[in-house]
């Protein structure tokens, strides 16, 4: 059946429309032949990567290239590029499902890998010409070349619109010079193409180019930076001087590159916290499989309860991951879909579909970074005195996994991104919250209803629970926004602390809805484990909720209205039947422990 405007969210509306559970794209939903996608991308990461892994320890970058020039072969690089343009055209699950299966053996590979097909290759796919595309995404798809994006400079990072890098147009307005220095640009030792974002004359905004590299025209690299982790990922600085550029060469029209480069990024980002998915799976099951072997006080140390928390957690964040990932994956492609099927041109489609979905894809960069931060850590835990060994792959694992938190936007700017940009839809009247925010205000100035609700269907606590968690939201954003106005961008603090809320809330929903469909067609008992990981989740979102909210209360409301909304805050999260979260874990971690690892994707 096709999936109309009507029938999908549009981007942050999740916060103030309710979703059945029926609506959202799951894991378990894939197609035979994402299926076999996924496996032939495991059989390639087994066999390539994760037997090697050490390699990638080793600083070995030629490795790395030559795995990309493998996976180019197996057609992994051109999954999401058009087939016009010898790709294979698939859909934006398909290209998560990729990014994902492909991403866990080392962060290395992970690097290069999204350097290349997304911020590397993007910008053409969405922005280029037709010429352009012709020229150059065969080559990119196949792995024939290799593709880099040059925005950081070392005066210019998280204010990436601010760079100095020049473009200057030849007087017989045939090329333009660009001269400037790059920063942290992944790829850099083995690629063909850069993307180059440079400033023309005294334009308020940069401008995008595609650069073929040739050391004979003025492009030279600093040497590979020395890095904590990814330490096969080629990361150097790349200078230009007098580089010429055909002025065919420029993307989009002048001006137009802040927006090329964040548009690229907000794909990139739901891709890298699809990148941060696999990289959890195997690390639940390493710790797993050492947990159950391990023998102390003569006892495998899974037995031990302070273990099994901690295996519980670590699965809880995955299967949670992968509900959120997953379900902003088909949002995009049905707004694709629709977008294609009412005249939008593939190129147009894609970055309208994303574009929608900007607020999602900041939570989820956010969410899935820091969870596989913590599932690395906790890793090494598990492991003791050997997971501080570089013998073992937990080190690197954790190591690896800390530059997701910094690149493709930090997680501070990407916190800040995921408010300011749900405020600005609803000043523009794309995501109704001022009619929500004041139904809020008016429940908080009524009497509380004092009967005992019928909680007895499977997950209905849980999800009045997520609705009362919206309403959290709406109190405290609702207020900030009220009282501050265009400042409440000055209000960081309060920022930081609005966008837990609405990232724990688009997690813990996303897996509640994926736990109640399955449930619905595989069984309760089927689906036990999974249950309780949702029940563990949410639990945990509404003690961040709880202290986030506080802190924002407290810093802005005073005497009446302070009470108002504390009691509000105490309302809107209370339990009717407090879960019982040992018992949740035991269950979580007991069916880890017997399956060995992970077994719920
Ligand atoms: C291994 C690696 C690979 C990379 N690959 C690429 C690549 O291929 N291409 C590319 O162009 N770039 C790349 N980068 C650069 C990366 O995107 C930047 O490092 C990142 O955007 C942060 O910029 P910065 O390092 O200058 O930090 P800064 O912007 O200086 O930030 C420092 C700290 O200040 C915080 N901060 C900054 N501004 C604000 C603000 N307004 N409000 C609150 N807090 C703020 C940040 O969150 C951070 O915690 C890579 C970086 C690394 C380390």
């Amino acid at each position: 059946m096709e999936t109309t405007e009507k029938d999908i969210l549009r981007g942050g509306q999740f916060l103030v429309k309710e979703t059945k559970c029926e609506d959202v794209f799951t894991l378990e939903d894939l197609n035979e032949e994402q299926k076999m996608m996924r496996e032939s991308t495991k059989e390639f990461v087994d066999r390539e990567l994760w037997a090697h892994w050490e390699r990638f320890e080793k600083k070995d970058y030629a490795y790395t290239e030559e795995c990309m020039g493998k996976a180019g072969e197996l057609g992994l690089l051109s999954i999401a590029v058009p087939e016009a343009y010898g790709g294979m055209g698939m859909g934006f699950v398909s290209t998560m499902l990729v990014c994902d299966y492909i991403s866990g053996a080392t962060g290395s590979f992970s690097t290069a890998f999204g350097a290349h097909t997304g911020i590397g290759t993007m910008p053409i796919t969405l922005y280029g010409t037709e010429e352009q595309k012709q020229k150059y995404v065969p080559k990119l798809a196949t792995g024939e070349w290799f593709g880099a994006y040059c925005l950081t400079e070392p005066g210019a990072g998280s204010d990436a619109n601010s760079g100095k890098t020049k473009a200057v147009l030849s007087d017989d307005g045939k090329y333009y010079s660009i001269t400037g220095q790059k920063m942290w640009i992944s790829n850099a030792g083995f690629c063909n193409m850069f993307i180059v974002f440079a400033r023309i004359e005294d334009d308020k905004n940069i401008t995008g180019f595609i650069v073929e590299n040739d050391p004979e025209n003025g492009i030279s690299l600093g040497d590979e930076e020395k890095k904590l982790g990814i330490h096969s990922s080629s990361t150097r600085q790349v200078f230009f001087s007098d580089t010429k550029v055909p002025v065919e060469n420029m993307l989009s029209e002048r001006g137009n590159g802040f927006k090329i480069a964040m548009n690229a990024l907000n794909v990139g980002r739901i891709k890298l916290a699809a990148a941060c998915l696999e990289a959890q799976r195997r690390v639940v099951n390493e710790a797993t499989k050492y947990a159950n072997e391990r023998i102390q006080f003569k006892t495998p140390i899974i037995n031990f309860g302070a273990i099994k928390a901690k295996i519980a957690d670590m699965a809880t964040n995955a299967y949670v991951d992968e509900a959120a990932c997953y379900r902003a994956a088909k949002n995009i492609e049905d707004r694709i879909a629709i977008r294609e099927a009412s005249g939008n041109s593939h190129q147009e489609a894609e970055l309208k579909g994303v574009e929608e979905y900007a607020i999602e894809c900041s939570i989820l960069k956010v969410a899935v970074s820091e969870h596989v931060q913590h599932t690395t850590d906790e890793g090494i835990q598990v492991f003791g005195g050997m997971g501080f060994s570089a013998d073992t792959p937990m080190e690197s694992a954790w190591r690896d996994a800390r530059i997701s938190r910094i690149y493709e936007g930090t997680n501070e700017i990407n916190r800040m991104l995921s408010v300011g940009m749900l405020v600005k839809k609803a000043m523009k009247g794309h995501v109704d919250l001022l009619g929500p925010a004041t139904a809020v205000g008016e429940e908080l100035m009524g009497i509380p209803s004092f009967e005992t609700p019928d909680f007895s269907e499977l997950l209905s606590e849980e999800k009045d629970l997520i609705a009362r968690l919206k309403k959290v939201f709406l109190m405290v954003a609702g207020s900030a926004v009220q009282k501050f106005g265009p400042d409440l961008e000055k209000h960081q603090m309060l920022l930081m602390a609005a966008s837990d809320i609405l990232i724990q809330i688009y997690m813990a929903e996303s897996a509640i809805l994926r736990t109640e469909k399955n449930a619905k067609r595989f069984g309760e008992e089927a689906q036990a484990a999974q249950i309780a990981m949702s029940k563990l989740y949410l639990y945990r979102a509404v003690d961040i909720i709880q202290q986030k909210a506080k802190e924002g209360i407290v810093s802005f409301a005073e005497g009446d209205e302070q009470r108002m909304m504390l009691m509000g805050l105490k309302r809107f999260t209370k339990y009717t039947n407090q879960p019982n979260v040992v018992e949740l874990r035991t269950q979580i971690a007991d069916k880890v422990a017997a399956d060995s690892g992970y077994t719920f994707d």
